[in-house]
């Protein structure tokens, strides 16, 4: 069963038990936990699924070791048992990552760490001096960390000589010594959010309740409580043809994280509860992505947790076998979302927090590839005198009063709870709508989930199909990889939908890449890919390879075209868009590989 598009008229309205606004990982963790509670659900974002800060972040899910000096330990203990909860139930997408915290000598930090916990920021900031956390104050911070991580699935933190075999190389000699402790990593969340929306889907199809996502369409809600859901604009010539939605919802979420007043703005004029007040406070974070051989190798299996010269948390992170990530900035932003960009400054800062931890492998602005800049929906109440650093990381639900149906807003959240804050919102909208709750996705994996042993045989299988299709051992295990790396346990059926006319067909690689070209279809027809930048940026992940070539955005338009996605006049326009946008956005130059 689905939700029928209008077709123009006075229609007569669709019943819906919740629309959620916002595509973003909290509104798609969201979808799939009501949708498990037997609620109808339509998904609409005005532009892609994960196309907002969801894909600038710094993708960990850690319990956030830092948020302990602010006295946050409600918010760490949920996010320690969520990230242990997600290795568990997406281990194809979040793996465990070792952290190695620097530091200068035994005794700094401990008077500014006492003066953030009883809430003196101004203090904690005079006190802090420049020689940043000591050994004890590192050692007294994991200790609580482990005590607050119940089922911890590893060897517990300790303090080491940076000398010590196996650990990255950072200056030994203004760093002796460095906390070791674990956290995770979601390399692709935005992968991890179409896999939520894939398993909401599921889940409706077995249930029989109606669920529907609606990419680049906008929401007009009437005084009545009516909502009509229209395509914002025709994609690559093609023009949608999934029409308008007229819904009659019984409830409204705004999950539109840094979008949240700006939704609220367009929606209606409701009182949002505060006197009309901005409900985000956001702050702008930068990433670099750096190539530099000599740095990566110097990280090793590790990721490096430090401060920079001004006390801020810089992380600086391997990103697959070659790339390091090196994050972020935290400067305070107005204006819209979509135009918040990395600057000069903030790549001289996050280089300069680089080359003072690693002198010997510091890499030249030369050698960062690409960089990207988000937007933290962060709750506009701000503590006295505390720093952006020190805005809280907690989510909150709204609820807005006086508006024509139930309407709540999203404000803050992570990556690593957004599980959690779906189970909680859940609940509330359920018992709003008088529904008890029958289910949680506690203990639900996701669709592509499977272990290394398990995802080793994917490989296995997926590459001897591609040898018997007649492709190169090499090549045959480069796409394998490639497909279960994306797709994980779903991998073989992502090669069985993409299947041409012959097998031969169906292993046929894109150019430029080590992907087979009927994965385009695959993402068009089961995880909502529209246009060219949906599967470059966030279906194929192609925007992390430094590799890519123009060669590649044209072989993946061929395909749009092949599944009447693209029209074939507008193929040169949609490369030329994506090459200024990669340009643009993630100071990314593609060269033009044949
Ligand atoms: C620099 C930085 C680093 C971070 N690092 C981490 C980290 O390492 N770990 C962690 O756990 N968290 C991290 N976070 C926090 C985390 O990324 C965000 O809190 C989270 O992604 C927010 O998700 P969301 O779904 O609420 O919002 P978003 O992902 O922004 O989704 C909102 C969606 O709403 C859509 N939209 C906008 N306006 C409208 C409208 N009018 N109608 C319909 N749709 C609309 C947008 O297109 C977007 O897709 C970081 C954040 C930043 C900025």
């Amino acid at each position: 069963m689905s939700i029928d598009a209008a077709s123009g008229g006075n229609p007569l309205p669709t019943a819906v038990d919740v629309v959620i606004l916002g595509a973003g990982i909290n509104g798609a963790a969201l979808a799939r936990e009501l949708v498990l509670n037997g609620c109808s659900v339509v998904v609409v974002d005005a532009d892609d699924i994960a196309a907002g800060t969801t894909r600038w972040s710094t993708r960990l899910v850690h319990g956030g070791l830092r948020y302990l000096e602010y006295g946050e330990l409600t918010l760490v203990r949920e996010s320690l048992a969520e990230r242990n909860r997600l290795l568990q139930l997406a281990p194809h997408l979040v793996s465990p990552l070792g952290f190695v915290v620097p530091v200068c000598g035994w005794f700094g930090g401990l008077l500014a760490a006492a003066a953030r916990i009883l809430g003196g920021e101004s203090l904690a900031r005079r006190w802090a001096g420049t020689r940043g956390r000591g050994g004890i104050t590192v050692a007294c911070g994991l200790w609580l960390y482990d005590l607050l991580s119940t089922g911890a699935l590893w060897p517990r933190r300790c303090l080491v000589p940076t000398t010590a075999a196996g650990m990255p190389a950072v200056d030994t000699g203004r760093f002796p010594l460095a906390g070791v402790y674990d956290d995770a990593q979601m390399r692709f969340p935005e992968r991890f959010t179409v896999e939520l929306l894939v398993d909401a889907r599921t889940i409706a199809a077995e249930r029989n309740v109606p669920f529907e996502v609606r990419s680049r369409h906008a929401a007009h809600l009437g005084a009545d409580g009516r909502l009509r859901v229209a395509p914002l604009a025709a994609t690559g010539g093609v023009s949608s043809a999934a029409g308008e939605l007229h819904l009659a919802p019984r409830a409204i979420v705004n999950a539109t994280g840094a979008w949240v007043d700006r939704t609220l703005g367009t929606l209606l004029p409701v009182d949002r509860g505060a006197g009309g007040a901005p409900l985000i406070g956001g702050t702008k974070g930068s990433h670099l992505l750096v190539d530099h051989a000599a740095l990566r190798a110097g990280l090793g299996v590790h990721g490096v947790y430090a401060e920079a010269e001004d006390g801020r948390p810089v992380f600086v992170l391997p990103f697959g076998d070659r790339l390091v990530l090196v994050g972020t900035t935290d400067i305070p932003f107005q204006g819209d979302p979509s135009a918040a960009r990395t600057d000069d400054a903030e790549i001289d800062y996050l280089l300069a927090a680089v080359r003072r931890l690693f002198p010997g492998a510091a890499p030249s602005r030369g050698a960062v590839v690409q960089h990207y800049c988000g937007v933290r929906p962060l709750p506009a109440r701000r503590a006295d005198g505390r720093s952006p650093a020190g805005i809280t990381r907690r989510h909150l639900l709204i609820r807005h009063p006086r508006t024509p149906l139930p309407l709540w807003s999203i404000v803050g959240g992570k990556l690593t709870t957004c599980r959690s804050l779906a189970e909680g919102a859940a609940a509330e909208i359920l018992t709003v709508l008088g529904r008890p709750v029958t289910a949680t996705s506690r203990s639900r994996p996701l669709p592509g989930a499977c272990s290394a042993r398990e995802s080793e045989e994917l490989v296995g299988r997926c590459a001897a199909r591609a040898v018997a299709a007649g492709l190169p051992g090499p090549t045959a295990e480069a796409l394998a990889r490639g497909v279960v790396g994306l797709f994980g346990a779903r991998a073989e059926r992502a090669l069985e939908v993409g299947a041409g006319a012959s097998t031969a067909d169906t292993f046929a690689l894109l150019a430029g890449s080590r992907l087979p070209r009927g994965i385009v279809r695959y993402c068009c027809d089961e995880e909502w890919g529209e246009t060219l930048a949906d599967l470059v940026e966030r279906r194929l992940l192609l925007v992390f390879d430094p590799d890519l070539a123009v060669t590649t955005l044209r072989a993946i338009a061929a395909e749009l075209v092949r599944e009447g996605r693209l029209a074939a006049e507008s193929v040169d326009g949609e490369i030329q868009a994506l090459v200024t946008l990669m340009a643009e956005h993630y100071g990314k130059r593609l060269g033009d590989r044949a």
